[in-house]
């Protein structure tokens, strides 16, 4: 074993860092685009990542050139929500390296927590695809969606709350994120971050690590980021 102390937790993000999610909110984020007549660009839909369908909705419709309007906004969620639904259904991709570090992460008896701004409803379809692979038991001791917090990320409150509910020192964990607003919501927890960005470019930050895949990616590494944080009594 390494020297390293143990995370008390570790809290990982969801789309587009466990799973290959964010291509599927990508196709139907294009194609509510082309329902309405227009097109995303790659530079619209990047700025989409990691956050609250209302403000997805907020970001198509922007470059739409359609004028703010609530009742589009929901109908146009909803439609969303129902394709990545639809398109969940037939299957979610692991990201390289998410799987073994979460089987490593559990073998090692760490409580794992899933804390994500995906309403409930999606998010047990993917737990279902999850538990599926993990010989069908859930891995997450924890699990967090954006429809049960008093704020989302990069809010602090989502990382927070799953820590509460784990009984742990947040400043004791590893928040494991691929978008600018996880990361920032990890940092402003208070937790030590490791980053592995796939669709933005998140910008170095006291508190975290970046890497490029999880592949690779052991417990012990996640241990490694906590070395500074003895005075806190992790
Ligand atoms: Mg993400």
């Amino acid at each position: 074993m390494s020297s390293f102390p143990a995370p008390a937790a570790v809290l990982f993000d969801m789309d587009g860092t466990l799973v290959e999610t964010e291509e599927l909110w990508g196709q139907a984020l294009h194609e509510l685009a082309a329902r309405r007549g227009g097109a995303l660009s790659a530079e619209g839909r990047a700025a989409t990542v990691g956050t609250s369908m209302r403000t997805s909705m907020a970001i198509v419709h922007a470059e739409l050139g359609l004028p703010a309007d609530e009742q589009r906004v929901d109908t146009d969620a909803r439609w969303v929500e129902d394709r990545v639904a639809e398109l969940m259904g037939a299957g979610v991709q692991w990201r390289p390296g998410a799987r073994e570090l979460l089987a490593g992460v559990r073998a090692a008896g760490v409580p794992t927590a899933l804390v994500t701004t995906t309403p409930r409803r999606l998010t047990d379809l993917v737990l279902a695809a999850i538990a599926r692979s993990f010989e069908g038991s859930a891995p997450f001791a924890v699990t967090v969606c954006g429809d049960e917090v008093p704020a989302r990320k990069p809010d602090p409150a989502p990382y927070l709350q799953a820590a509460a509910a784990l009984g742990v020192d947040v400043r004791c964990c590893v928040v494991v994120e691929d978008s600018v607003v996880g990361v920032t919501s990890g940092l402003a927890a208070g937790a030590a971050v490791l980053g592995v960005p796939a669709m933005q470019v998140i910008d170095p930050a006291p508190g975290l690590v970046l890497r490029e895949t999880l592949t690779g990616v052991g417990v012990a590494d996640l241990g490694a980021l906590l070395t500074d944080r003895e005075t806190a009594g992790c």
